[in-house]
């Protein structure tokens, strides 16, 4: 399979490069972009991937990119995301998106591009975390309403959005399993005189700092006892394995929204 990676300087980009070349029996780099004015721009994808060159340039142009590949993978930036999924719909080119902090209406085009093409769209792309997240949903459902949730997120100081994609996540599969909406249930922030806490309500809290890849606990806590669900990520590595697996997966897949529960099968 020809896979293009959009944001290949970046922090996943160079790692999902790195991954697709350890499966090169079933899929191959057929192009990668980085932002305009990049460093990387004209420099070889292997080198920027910081292993032996391939003999593929790294460019700006990713309507051409996505002209060429089957599948491109993308974690860059909300905005970004959206313009890659415009050319995706236009192409009919799968896209596999890991990006996070999407609002509603950038993930509106991902929907759009859908329309077109197989569309895998995960916050968190490790096996461990889709787990997780079926895990949380049937606890919710069993626990009912007099254990309170609480999710709790740790990321590095370089995080630039808050929730995580991945806590949001779980926020959803709990108020998925209590049958209700996350956007009436959830409480970002707390500060002051909050009054005690409403039944019903999943709290979420946040830390950044250091090099924590990610940690997410689901707290359920009854009168008690309290039990925890939680999910440390220790190597960035899962995320792009998860998203090569994505990539090859899209493979004669029709148009449409999935998710890592679809590519994964749980
Ligand atoms: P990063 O800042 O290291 O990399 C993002 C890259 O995208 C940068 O190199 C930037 O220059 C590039 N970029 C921005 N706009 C671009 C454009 N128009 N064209 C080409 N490249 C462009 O960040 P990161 O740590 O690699 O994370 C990227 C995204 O992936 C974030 O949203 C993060 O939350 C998300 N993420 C998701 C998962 C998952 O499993 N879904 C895992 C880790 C990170």
């Amino acid at each position: 399979m020809k896979i293009g990676v959009v944001g290949a300087s970046g922090r996943m980009g160079r790692m999902i490069i790195q991954e697709v070349l350890v499966h090169s029996d079933e899929c191959e780099i057929v192009g990668a972009t980085a932002r305009e004015g990049s460093y990387a721009i004209g420099r070889d994808v292997g080198k920027v991937a910081e292993i032996d060159p391939i003999g593929v340039t790294v460019t700006d142009d990713a309507a051409e990119l996505f002209k060429a590949a089957d599948a491109v993978i993308d974690f860059t930036s909300p905005e970004a995301t959206v313009e890659h999924a415009k050319l995706a719909a236009e192409h009919a080119t799968a896209l596999v998106c890991g990006t996070t902090g999407l609002t509603r209406k950038q993930e509106e085009s991902l929907g759009e591009a859908a329309k077109a093409a197989p569309v895998v769209y995960a916050a968190n792309m490790s096996v461990g975390v889709n787990m997780l997240l079926s895990l949380v949903e049937q606890t919710a459902a069993r626990l009912g309403v007099e254990f309170d949730i609480e999710i709790f997120e740790a990321h590095h100081r370089n995080k630039v959005d808050a929730p995580s994609g991945t806590a949001l996540a779980l926020g959803r599969a709990a108020a998925a399993g209590r049958e209700v909406g996350l956007d009436s249930a959830a409480v970002y922030a707390r500060e002051g005189h909050t009054g005690a806490r409403e039944d019903g309500k999943i709290g979420f809290s946040v830390f950044r700092g250091g090099d924590v890849v990610g940690e997410h606990t689901v707290t359920f806590a009854g009168q008690g006892e309290r039990v925890e669900l939680v999910h440390k990520a220790s190597d960035r590595r899962i995320f792009a394995t998860g998203a090569v697996r994505a990539a090859t997966w899209t493979k004669g897949k029709s148009p449409g929204v999935y998710t890592m529960k679809d590519v994964l099968d749980l």
